[in-house]
């Protein structure tokens, strides 16, 4: 569709993208409005920045990684952010506008760039906050309704969102049954709801697989990395306390099931609107903000909503290699026998072809 050298304007404007993702990432959590103040500032100094400070990796290059006016060191995760979505949209804008492989049409393809931007925000917020907030989980279900208005395919819709809920709150309720844990944050449920009604049911099985890999080896080469910078690891350390080890709880099993079955028919997007509703139903939805969150994680808690988000990534940049090895996984499974039942739902589950997204193709 466009030519091949196209794929740096996916680039730029993603780091464009990133650079107003570091905005997102910062104040949403901090409930600070993403409009006013309109200008971006130093977390520092509180100056406001302007167009200098503003272009994306420029900035942050030319300033040596410090903010002009206070001197102070700017987190390197501002520039962090920009070159990575910038890739993750140089690579979605080569496989679905120039690439134009089976399967790929530019609805999807816009689609999956809002998508891989959202995600971009929950795996830094997640990953420094432990919370994904829930306007970032609204935003998700957002783009699944949108992306099935314009296409027609509400099927595709339904099972990603019932599948994407039903397999993270069962996690959630098996690992609060058998083994009295919390094995699942509530932001991870209603991240997968959000990320199954864009990439449908099939790639959600495939973002948990390539999540549950993730979490194991990014793990131990983020520990090779802090034992050879040695010090570094100090920050994190010292939110290891003896106290949040003795005072964890999990959650009650009736929460677990009421709130589960409130994510199931979005009644958290409700929430947003209407933060009554939670008080109505017996919960404090203050209890999630971070200021008044005296639990610090320890070194050993780690959230998975970032390798979630990874592996929904990895399903929207590589469908063809992700839903390839998944094939090849359930033919050695199911006895190299494709009639089995489970093969051939599989197999519709990965080509969706509903007439709309035909119909956009051709364009
Ligand atoms: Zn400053």
């Amino acid at each position: 569709m466009f030519p091949e050298w196209t794929w740096i304007v996916g680039f730029f404007l993603g780091a464009t993208i990133g650079s107003f993702l570091n905005v997102v990432i910062y104040r949403l959590p901090r409930k600070i409005s993403l409009a006013n103040p309109s200008k971006s500032f130093c977390p520092n100094c509180k100056h406001p920045l302007d167009m200098p400070d503003l272009v994306p990796l420029f900035s942050w290059l030319a300033s040596k990684g410090k903010c002009r006016y206070c001197q102070v060191k700017i987190a390197p995760r501002y520039f962090f952010v920009e070159v990575v979505t910038g890739t993750l949209w140089a690579g979605i804008w080569w496989r679905y506008f120039v690439d134009g492989g089976p399967n790929s049409d530019w609805i999807r393809g816009c689609i999956y760039l809002a998508t891989a931007a959202t995600l971009v925000a929950i795996i830094f917020i997640d990953w420094e906050l432990y919370i994904i907030p829930d306007e970032i989980n609204a935003f998700l279900l957002f783009l699944g309704i949108l992306f099935a208005s314009v296409t027609g395919r509400w099927t595709e819709f339904a099972w990603g969102y019932l599948v994407g809920w039903g397999v993270l709150w069962g996690i959630a309720f098996l690992g609060r049954v058998a083994f009295g844990k919390d094995a699942m944050g509530h932001g991870d449920i209603k991240m997968m709801r959000g990320i199954g009604a864009v990439i449908g049911a099939g790639f959600v099985l495939g973002s948990i697989a390539i999540a549950v890999v993730a979490g194991l080896v990014i793990p131990l080469l983020l520990l090779a990395a802090r034992s050879l910078k040695g010090k570094t690891a100090t920050e994190d350390g010292a939110a290891e306390t003896e106290e949040s080890l003795e005072e964890y709880k999990p959650e009650p099993i009736k929460d677990l099931v009421v709130l589960g079955a409130c994510y199931l028919v979005s009644l958290d997007v409700v929430g947003i609107f209407w933060p009554e509703l939670w008080k109505k139903l017996g919960y404090d939805p203050e209890s999630e903000s971070i200021e008044e969150d005296d639990w610090k994680p320890s070194v050993t808690t780690i959230p998975f909503g970032p390798y979630l988000a990874i592996g929904a990534i990895t399903c929207m940049v590589f469908p063809g290699l992700v839903s390839g090895l998944w094939d090849s996984y359930w033919k050695r499974m199911t006895g190299e026998s494709e009639s089995g039942k489970e093969a051939s739902v599989h197999q519709v589950e990965w080509q969706p072809k509903s007439p709309g997204s035909e119909k956009f193709a051709n364009l």
